[in-house]
């Protein structure tokens, strides 16, 4: 059989999904192929994987493909003898880390989040030994420290000497003393992340950054990623990042119908995550010079000179 497959994102980031159906279909003798709308009529199956809900639909994709993933606002899920293989790395080249879930779902419910209901309830999913074959490792669980297999696999992650990456935020409601010694016990590839995306949450982000410190986890850099919805309320838990010295990591709000963020959410995102821009200048300084530009553009200045030209 010839199977084709469309990351449906573009390869912004790699899909773990089509990893393992490659990694399935190469185990059987199958030929794989990225699509190509050309050949649509040599494929025996096409499946599309698409994380994010913003993503564009592919128009040259056929009716017979096979769709998952949330951005397709899809529940599907993979078999469990393709579920616990090990990915196909090769299909991304350039990919040079390890990447899966130990943990799945999440025993919160907090009201922008859609993995208690894609997920259901935090449950243990996998060892690392099954997923990973570098030295790096990107960890995609969504509340790990809520799942005591989760902080047993970050104990075998030191003792395997992992360098790894946990990319969603970790929970620091759950960060005590002794998560916070394991926490410190692993190498990280760049920054231990946590969340805020909520106000009531910084009394724990401030206890944990504090504990995370006191057991020397590595490295110093904390970051933290912030959920925009009120601009006013995120704006507040990034000063209050600043004065921690953690690194914030803006994100507006998406919908599960990937409804555009507003332009307000959008420049304080902007402002946050340019790093030159963030630490030069204050959000006000910031919104003060983008109105400046605005207002000296030469599209203002025809509108405002030339009346006949002002109803464009
Ligand atoms: S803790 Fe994280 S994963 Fe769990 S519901 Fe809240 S935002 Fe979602």
């Amino acid at each position: 059989m010839t199977i084709a497959f469309h990351d449906a994102d573009g390869g912004s980031f790699p899909n773990l999904v089509l990893m393992k159906l490659a990694a399935w279909y190469r185990a059987c003798g199958d030929d794989l192929e990225w699509f190509n709308p050309l050949k649509v009529e040599q494929y025996d199956r096409i499946y599309s994987s698409r994380v994010f809900t913003f993503t564009d639909d592919d128009g040259y994709l056929p009716e017979t493909a096979i769709k998952g993933g949330t951005g397709y606002i899809s529940k599907a899920v993979l078999p469990d003898f393709i579920e616990h293989i090990c990915p196909d790395y090769s299909i991304y080249p350039k990919l040079n880390h390890s990447l899966g879930f130990v943990t799945r779902g999440c025993n919160r419910s907090c009201k922008w989040c859609v993995v208690p209901l894609k997920e259901g309830a935090i449950r243990a999913h996998a060892d690392v030994d099954e997923f990973t074959r570098h030295r790096d490792l990107v960890l995609m669980d969504n509340n790990i420290l809520a799942h005591d297999h989760g902080i047993d696999q970050l104990a075998k992650i030191a003792r395997l000497n992992l360098r790894i990456d946990i990319n969603q935020g970790l929970d620091a409601r759950l960060i005590d003393d002794q998560i916070a010694q394991r926490l410190g016990r692993v190498k990280w590839i760049r920054h231990i992340r946590l969340a805020c995306d909520d106000s009531s949450q910084t009394p724990a982000v401030k206890r944990a950054v504090e504990l995370l410190r006191w057991h020397n986890a590595n490295p110093a850099r904390i970051a933290c990623y912030v959920l925009i919805q009120d601009v006013d309320d995120a704006l507040e838990r990034i000063r209050f990042l600043k004065g921690l010295y953690v690194e914030p990591f803006a994100q507006p709000y998406r919908d599960e119908l990937g409804t555009p963020a507003t332009p307000e959410q959008t420049a304080l995102a902007r402002w946050c995550n340019h790093k030159a821009l963030y630490k030069s200048s204050t959000w006000e300084q910031y919104r003060a010079d983008q109105s400046k530009r605005a207002n000296h553009s030469p599209m203002t200045h025809i509108s405002q000179n030339s009346p006949q030209l002002s109803i464009f």
